[in-house]
């Protein structure tokens, strides 16, 4: 029998939560006088450059044509605006331009702000000059929840000081398909991983993160007293994208079909979101695609059933880019636009990304004096809109904020970015000890990563596919300019042996190679977003994967380092391979760390958000059923990634005595306490990622062989020993039964904590 007490609280209906807020008498008074033009004008979501005269370049600024402004804002009544026309602004000319929107909005008849939404994604990327972050993969592979915390406090202040309160971001989609271009953007395979680092992210972009900034700054560099404090609930109202399944497209492109049964997408997709909702996100972003042959944008199941009336989502349901439209032209489960407006309007969408025209205004109108939309909708559309823009305090203070701007990527924010990208590179491989290098080693460099400064960034970087170099600073160190300075230029040869998808010289990195003790082959996938990033082969392209064995075939010592956004498959290297750092997208401290961790300044604590698959057609995930591993009679057919899901290695070991568990024996209502002590066994300083994973030996569903349940990220002196307790509710062992209803059936269990396992029962 299953035990439905987390399904109570995660499933059943929720009185008093879905549409019985109490209402908000400004909002209400508000919405009294407003005409349906204007509501449904609050509906409308437009793409700054449709109002731009000149799109900027990195010399040229972006000029808004005041004339379309006027006509968006005053005439039609535009409620938010998103986006960068092609280039990221400096902070002058946010202020600039999040401040002239303000004032266009001024001058409506009833004067309601915009809201401006952004992609802040790894930073305010958008903003030259902001704190730039290593991509959500990276803050992943560090498991340490104090740096997202940290990355998002910074981002939504710099994000605020230029005149933006509403963030695209976090992505919540839980990453199984590793051809998926969008998997950088993600916090990995793991569901708990995921609603962890998500729901972070969002509590500290929600909150003020002025405390955490001033004790960041060590008192503040500017005279913050200047900067009034905002009256306001939210500072950045979150955004939770992409409801739901966005990312497990069938064939692995970006918005292409999906085909995922219910209870599957209730256990893996499902948790990340109702974690952002707990934490109270503000706003949720649709899923692009189709599941089971129904476009998300117009399923109402998911966006009302579910979203409102099972999960209790209060908040604004923002469509994603033209893909209202795409109803029509891309699903065809409209025959026009209007239609197409009329099914995602009443499945549950309060404001459409049209964002290239506004016609979306003109079919809502249409619509509702036919009858086919009712007003009743409008209204509880627009006054989520209304009161998410009263409680990121825009009525009362929507301007940029120029004292702040003086703080931005000052050098306490950008330590954390530092940190993160230290924290996030991963060992997967160290054959006899052979990093760190010793000072003094020859070093042949070669491979494009080597010089990569876009593919240490990825998308989303200034622009949106990130490949706009003359966007970037000058001063990013590479992963060669990091060696030189740490070897000595006389130490460290390069030759670039071959480009990111390219032959190059392979015969010069071959010659060179014979004065080199070491060679560092850096491989690199190209960057890229969304659709632009489909691949048809999860391998990393060829030409780089000639290069490396061309040096392993040398005899010489090999050290592969890779910046990738999604596991691009290398089998046929790894096994010549001495050494393997993954270091995913870094961010513009990536060289440096790198060669940091090469050199032993940094011993590396990164660990695996995903399993890293073998070949293309071993994807497989680490809470497979027994039914999917490996066993003796089928050592190839089952989960034999190249490297587990949280595997990390360390230049030093570290010790784990057993578990010890409080009670053997527990109710449902219970909580799991554990205790492990970890000794740091070897000579140096080092990061230890905890790991507690469980195991159901029987249940009415085939049960997963582990599920990660907690984590801790410690640090230890050589030869410290430190205790760590989890304290795991019962309820987190639930699963979504054959009724598709989450909960915990009881039965024998086993709790596995850094090798060692203790058994329990749950009754
Ligand atoms: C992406 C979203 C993004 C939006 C606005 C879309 O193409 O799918 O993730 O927030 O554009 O830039």
């Amino acid at each position: 029998m299953i035990r439905t007490l987390l399904a109570a609280a995660l499933f059943a209906c929720l009185p008093g939560i879905a549409g019985a807020q109490a209402p908000d008498p400004r909002v209400e008074n508000l919405l009294r006088q407003m005409t349906l033009e204007e509501k449904v004008g609050e509906m409308t979501q437009i793409d700054i450059s449709i109002v731009t005269r000149v799109n900027g370049t990195a010399t040229i600024p972006q000029q808004i044509d005041s004339a379309k402004l006027e006509q968006i804002l005053v005439t039609r009544n535009v409620g938010s605006l998103l986006n960068v026309s092609y280039v990221a602004l400096t902070p002058a000319q946010w202020v600039d331009l999040t401040s002239m929107v303000q004032r266009f909005a001024a001058r409506r008849r009833l004067p309601i702000p915009v809201i401006y939404g952004i992609d802040a994604v790894h930073g305010h990327q958008y903003m030259r000059g902001a704190t730039i972050f290593p991509q959500n993969i990276n803050m992943a592979a560090t498991w340490n929840r104090d740096l997202v915390r940290r990355e998002n406090q910074i981002t939504a202040y710099e994000t605020r000081a230029s005149g933006i309160a509403w963030n695209f971001s976090p992505v919540l989609d839980v990453a199984r398909q590793p051809l998926w271009s969008r998997m950088n953007e993600t916090f990995g395979e793991d569901p708990f991983l995921v609603a962890t680092m998500g729901s972070i992210a969002v509590a500290a972009e929600q909150r003020d993160p002025q405390p955490a900034i001033d004790s960041l700054l060590g008192g503040g560099r500017v005279a913050l007293a200047s900067a009034a404090p905002r009256q306001s609930d939210i500072y950045v109202a979150t955004t939770g994208k992409h409801f739901l399944g966005y990312s497990m497209p069938l064939s692995g492109k970006d918005r292409t079909a999906a085909w995922i049964p219910d209870r599957q997408l209730r256990e893996y997709f499902l948790p990340s979101f109702k974690a952002a909702i707990d934490s109270g996100i503000r706003s949720i972003m649709v899923n692009s695609g189709e599941i089971n042959g129904i476009p998300v944008h117009a399923s109402h199941e998911l966006l009302t059933d579910l979203l409102r009336t099972e999960l209790g989502f209060r908040g604004v349901v923002v469509s994603d880019y033209e893909d209202i439209i795409r109803l029509s032209t891309v699903h065809h489960v409209a025959r026009t636009r209007r239609d197409a407006v009329r099914m995602a309007v009443n499945a549950g969408i309060d404001m459409s990304m049209v964002p290239l025209s506004t016609s979306f205004i003109d079919d809502v109108i249409g619509l509702v004096h036919a009858g086919e939309i009712s007003e009743a909708r409008i209204d509880e559309a627009v006054r989520r809109i209304l009161r998410l823009k009263f409680e990121v305090g825009l009525f009362t203070n929507a301007s940029a904020d120029p004292a702040k701007l003086a703080n931005v990527a000052a050098p306490a924010f950008t330590a954390v970015s530092r940190k993160a990208a230290e924290e996030s590179i991963t060992l997967l491989k160290n054959e006899r000890d052979l990093l760190p290098l010793a000072a003094g080693t020859r070093i042949l460099v070669t491979g494009p990563g080597a010089t990569a400064v876009l593919a240490m960034h990825g998308g989303w970087t200034y622009t949106w596919q990130g490949t706009d170099s003359s966007m970037y600073p000058r001063n990013i160190v590479t992963l060669l300019d990091a060696l030189r300075g740490k070897f000595g230029s006389a130490s460290v040869t390069h030759v670039a042996g071959a480009g990111l998808t390219t032959d190059g010289n392979i015969e010069a990195a071959v010659a060179a190679a014979r004065n080199a003790d070491v060679i560092i082959v850096a491989l690199a996938e190209p960057p890229s977003a969304e659709k632009p990033g489909d691949i048809d082969d999860l391998s990393m392209p060829a030409a780089q994967l000639r290069l490396a064995l061309a040096m392993e075939q040398t005899g010489k010592p090999v050290v592969v380092t890779v910046f990738e956004g999604r596991p691009r498959t290398i089998h046929d290297i790894v096994g010549g391979a001495r050494a393997v750092l993954q270091a995913f997208l870094p961010g513009p401290y990536g060289g440096e760390t790198l060669a940091s961790v090469i050199g032993g300044a940094v011993n590396p604590s990164g660990r695996l958000p995903y399993s890293y698959p073998r070949n293309a057609a071993d994807v497989e995930h680490y809470d497979r059923t027994a039914s999917g591993d490996a066993s003796s009679s089928k050592p190839d057919n089952g989960y034999r990634p190249e490297w587990d899901f949280g595997a990390g290695l360390s230049y030093t070991t570290f010790a784990y005595d057993s578990i010890l568990l409080a009670k053997k024996t527990l109710a449902v209502g219970d909580t799991i306490i554990a205790s492990v002590t970890i000794t740091n066994t070897g000579k140096r300083a080092g990061m230890e990622v905890v790991q507690a994973y469980s195991r159901q030996f029987y249940a009415s569903v085939s049960p997963p062989m582990r599920r990660l349940r907690d984590f801790d990220k410690i640090t230890l002196a050589p030869g410290e020993r430190r205790t760590v307790t989890f304290r795991i509710p019962v309820q987190r062992l639930a699963f979504v039964g054959r009724d598709n209803r989450l909960g915990v059936e009881p039965g024998e269990f086993e709790l596995q904590i850094g090798g060692n396992v203790a058994r329990f029962i749950v009754e």
